[in-house]
């Protein structure tokens, strides 16, 4: 470390104490890359601030210094967002945590930035309210991540993505100072809406401290089902429909045979509900407050649909354990990013009337190019975003898989991250789904907010 580092850290240490640093050999290895577990680089320092107090401090004397520095939270990032790069410091919120307040009149949940997800749905569940934002990552993902990459996840299709369910933050911008917009009103049109510029800016414009959520009523009652399908026009057909039939369809998945196949048969090792195998599976969900009635309404819209031979087969879940069996399937997906090796990770976003044509010819392209390649495809195709995994078990491949599939997503006016964010992997596409115009104002955004490039420098956008 150079004596001007040293003596930097020297400052910190004196103003927010030792217990909030650690260095050299007491930085642990998961410091040093997030889920995507690309190019890992373990950082000299990171910083463990329990206070927005603390964090002023250390970016105000980072930002002084021109030290960079990397924003974590619970490292589930898919993008390389949170990775450090060399000569980075990360500043971990790992202990910023804790429900700050749950507002039952106003149906709102204040929380501290580094509290799990999870933590914050059963907060909202034991008060009978719902904070609708799910997704793989619940148990380790944080609610300052998920508002920096703005999380899509399993409910948007009802709820939105995170940024519908932000009313108030609480950010430290790349000075030190403290910007307290604590609104919890629906309806503020007090000058400009600033939480704006932080969520989804991947930690890039400020580091975010706190936050004021939506809640919602809880649901009395919840249906599932998984369903079996042959064409891909029949999914959907089927999401038109049941959209049509269903007061609320809080969950859509789509899963290709080749990702469910390898999900029940290699991750769960389970018996398959369905006595034959199917091209196309989704897992219906349909929430509502009247729960026989809700029962009734989705088991008659189910057979409906396999009347008219829009469904292959269907399962509806008869108790919770059901439900866990079938969402157990789809979030396999978190034990596949652990099996698979040189992954292509996809979030690609397509319009539905493009999606068919646009995967039949990624498939094709894959599969001339690379002979017998490993691809499952899956996602939330209600909401247009769809999941691609694809290798080939070698690295030098991997740059090539995702030019094609960038390419002919590009081509089906689809985008290169539908919910999983920029980070620094996906930089190489940014202008594939933005214009040059779009991407110079994001950089004189970054320079007026943060002039010496000190907060999660290269993330989504080069410098100018
Ligand atoms: C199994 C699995 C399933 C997933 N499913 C989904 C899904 O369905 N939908 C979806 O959208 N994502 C999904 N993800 C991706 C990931 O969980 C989300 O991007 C999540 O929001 C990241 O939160 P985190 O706390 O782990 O952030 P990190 O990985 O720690 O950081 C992500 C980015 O946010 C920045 N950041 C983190 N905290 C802050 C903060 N407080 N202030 C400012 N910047 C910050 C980081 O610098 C980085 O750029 C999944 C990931 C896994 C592993």
């Amino acid at each position: 470390m150079s004596l001007t580092a040293k003596q930097l850290l020297d400052s910190i240490t004196a103003e927010i104490g030792h217990s909030a640093i650690l260095q050299g050999e007491q930085v642990e290895p998961r410091y040093a890359v997030d889920w995507s577990r690309e190019n890992p680089c373990l950082p000299d320092v990171v910083f463990r601030p329990n206070s927005t107090e603390a964090v002023s401090t250390i970016l105000r004397l980072c930002n002084q210094s021109r030290q960079p520095l990397v924003v974590q939270g619970g490292l589930t990032g898919l993008a390389g967002g949170a990775t450090p790069q060399t000569g980075e410091w990360v500043l971990s919120l790992e202990r910023l945590q804790g429900v700050v307040e749950l507002d039952a009149e106003s149906m709102t949940l204040t929380a501290r930035a580094g509290t799990p997800l999870e933590t914050l749905q059963l907060a909202a569940r034991e008060a009978g309210f719902m904070l609708p934002l799910d997704l793989g990552a619940r148990g380790s993902c944080t609610i300052g991540g998920n508002i920096a990459t703005n999380a899509g996840g399993n409910q948007v299709i009802q709820y939105g993505m995170t940024r519908s369910l932000v009313l108030g933050l609480e950010v430290v911008m790349a000075d030190g100072t403290i910007i307290a917009s604590r609104n919890k009103l629906l309806k503020n049109n007090t000058g400009f809406d600033l939480k704006h510029l932080f969520i989804g800016s991947e930690g890039s414009l400020g580091v975010v401290t706190e936050a004021i959520l939506r809640l919602f009523p809880a649901t009395s009652s919840r249906t599932s089902a998984l369903c079996a399908m042959t064409n891909f026009s029949d999914v959907i057909a089927l999401l038109k429909s049941m959209k049509k039939k269903l007061p609320v369809i809080s969950a859509f998945e789509a899963m290709w045979a080749n990702y469910y196949r390898y999900a029940v048969d290699e991750v769960k090792h389970r018996r398959d509900p369905f006595g034959q195998h199917h091209n196309f599976y989704v897992l219906l969900e349909s929430e509502g407050n009247e729960t026989d009635k809700d029962e009734a309404r989705f088991q008659q819209a189910l057979f409906e649909e396999l009347e008219a031979g829009r469904i292959a087969d269907a399962v509806i879940a008869s108790s919770v354990q059901d439900r866990q069996d079938f969402w157990a399937i789809r979030d396999a997906v978190g034990e596949i990013l652990r099996m698979v090796k040189y992954e292509a990770n996809f979030d690609i976003g397509i319009p539905l009337n493009q999606t068919e044509s646009c995967i039949r010819e990624i498939e094709q392209e894959l599969q001339r190019e690379f002979g017998n390649l490993f691809l499952l495809i899956f996602g939330h195709i209600g909401d247009g975003n769809l999941h691609l995994i694809a290798t080939t078990g070698k690295r030098e491949d991997t740059r090539r898989i995702y030019d094609i599939v960038y390419r002919i997503t590009g081509a089906h006016q689809g985008g290169v991250a539908a919910e999983h964010g920029i980070g620094m992997l996906k930089k190489p596409w940014l202008h594939l789904s933005r214009s040059p115009e779009e991407i110079v104002l994001m950089q004189t955004l970054k320079s007026a907010l943060d002039p010496n490039h000190i907060l999660n420098p290269g993330r989504v956008i080069g410098r100018a």
